[in-house]
């Protein structure tokens, strides 16, 4: 067994029963042991971070700016290897795994910036002889809970937000990739962070997460996860009258329209709906195809998907890495069965695949001749599955797109300007796409959804003040 990794409270490295991190390309590639925390270390972080809190919120922009920089820098220069890890722990591709990783080094890198662009305003009262001054301050000890679908970025785009505006944090990544997480860990704590600002605590939702969920102490928690578990650790927080951000799941529309490019349109397609597996939240689900074009479109789609290489992430011609376990590979075999129960027309895909080595690939599925109101066109699946939807016209296809308990990401493919006016206003949806997947995002711009996909305010970008900060109004006698 090699040396566990361990979790970090206090500044300290605190033991704990270690896991294997199993690789989902091949299950006899053990990527490393690592320590789950208890219960117990859970409520020590957070006593280690609200003991933090009162001096790292007093540090200056620059202390802060300067430890953000180091971070980035350093992600970014072990970006290949950090990358590799990531596609080791998770089963995206190389080109991915080092793609994310760049990302969050980015982000770090943004939001040491903006540590140097603190905001306030001071303005004349409307009594005579007072001044009104407003600022931000940041709110307290932030619990940080992360999903397994991006190792570092999510993490990233949490904790640098978090760090920036002068919080400190309780960070439990999810239990099948804590590798990434410890190395963001180790970077920022080598990088300067004083005890107790960052603590880690890996291990189960049901154990750490629900001891930092329960606490009193933790004054904002944000999380990015499943639907009912977001929606439960909204109304717990609620209970405790703290500040509450859930990002969780998506049942992404992409509409095709007859006067689209149809070559732009299926690579928005399968990039959307396949790419990183079809495991993010952004992913094209609903494919909804104007009728005229259906036939001809579904035909493309089988056709480019033909040529997709599913394969080990670390191979180099590997366009699709691995489903992330088995339990999400059988969910997705459930769903293909469920679709076919319910009528849909499988036309490629869904069957598990054999490599050299033991892993849990999945050829990527597209189902044909579905309606909106079959269960694998409202329930996230969260794998490699699309469904395509026919529809007579636009308005038909707004229709079908906003007809979903969910509102994260919606697409389409046209070239009429009407079309892409008319969708961009009336998408119900956070983040609209016009002739582009679904999935991909920019990191300094907001991100987050509506309806069933998110809670609280919006993610990145400067946005991400909204959560991070609480907001102060002084008056002052002249
Ligand atoms: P998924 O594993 O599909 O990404 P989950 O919602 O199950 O989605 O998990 C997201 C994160 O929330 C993980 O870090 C997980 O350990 C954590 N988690 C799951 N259940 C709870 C819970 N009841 N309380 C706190 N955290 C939880």
């Amino acid at each position: 067994m090699t040396e566990p990794k361990l979790n970090l409270v206090g500044g300290q490295w605190v033991a704990g029963d270690a896991t294997p991190n199993i690789n989902p390309s091949d299950t006899s590639d053990i990527v490393g042991h690592y320590a789950r925390a208890t219960a117990d270390q859970a409520r020590d972080a957070i006593a280690a971070a609200k003991a933090a809190f009162p001096a790292w919120s007093r540090t200056t922009p620059l202390e802060r700016h300067a430890i953000l920089r180091r971070a980035s820098d350093e992600i970014l220069a072990r970006k290949e290897e950090l990358g590799r890890l990531l596609s080791r722990e998770e089963g995206k591709t190389l080109a991915e795994g080092i793609g994310e990783t760049v990302r969050a080094a980015q982000i770090f890198d943004y939001f040491a910036g903006e540590c140097l662009r603190p905001e306030g305003e001071l303005l004349p009262s409307v009594r005579p002889g007072v001044g009104v001054e407003i600022t931000r301050e940041a709110v307290g000890v932030v619990g940080i809970i992360t999903p397994w679908n991006f190792p570092i970025a999510i993490p990233a785009w949490k904790i640098a937000p978090a760090l920036c505006h002068g919080n400190t944090i309780v960070f439990k990544p999810a239990d099948l990739v804590p590798g990434c997480a410890w190395a963001l860990v180790d970077i920022l704590h080598r990088a300067g962070l004083p005890d107790g600002v960052l603590n880690l605590v890996m291990g189960r939702g049901s154990v750490v997460g629900k001891a930092i969920v329960e606490s009193p102490d933790v004054a904002a928690l944000t999380f990015t996860g499943s639907q009912p578990t977001g929606a439960a650790l909204a109304v717990q927080s609620a209970h405790l009258m703290r500040k509450a951000q859930m990002e969780m799941g998506g049942k992404n529309p992409f509409v095709v329209l007859a006067d689209a490019n149809l070559d732009v349109a299926a690579d928005c397609v399968i990039n959307g709906a396949f790419f990183s597996t079809g495991q993010r939240c952004t992913a094209s689900s609903r494919i909804i195809v104007e009728e005229a074009i259906h036939d001809q479109f579904v035909a493309k789609l089988a056709d480019q998907m033909s040529t997709l290489r599913v394969g080990h992430a670390l191979s180099e011609d590997t366009q699709i890495g691995p489903v992330v376990d088995e339990n999400q590979l059988a969910q997705n075999e459930t769903y293909i069965e469920i679709g076919k129960s319910e009528g849909a027309r499988l036309v490629g895909g869904g069957y598990r695949v054999e490599r050299d080595t033991k892993g849990f690939f999945q050829m990527p599925a597209l189902f044909a001749d579905c309606t909106n109101d079959m269960r694998i066109a409202r329930e996230e699946i969260f794998g490699p599955v699309a469904s395509v939807i026919p529809v007579r016209d636009y308005d038909t296809a707004l229709a079908v797109a906003n007809d979903t308990e969910f509102g994260l990401s919606a697409g389409i493919a046209t070239t009429s300007l009407k079309y892409a006016t008319h969708f961009k206003r009336n998408a119900e949806a956070g983040m609209v796409m016009v002739n582009l997947p679904t999935a991909g995002v920019d990191f300094h711009v907001p991100f987050g959804g509506r309806k069933a996909s998110s809670y609280g305010p919006r993610e990145q970008g400067r946005y991400a003040a909204e959560f991070f900060t609480t907001v102060k109004t002084a008056y002052t006698a002249a």
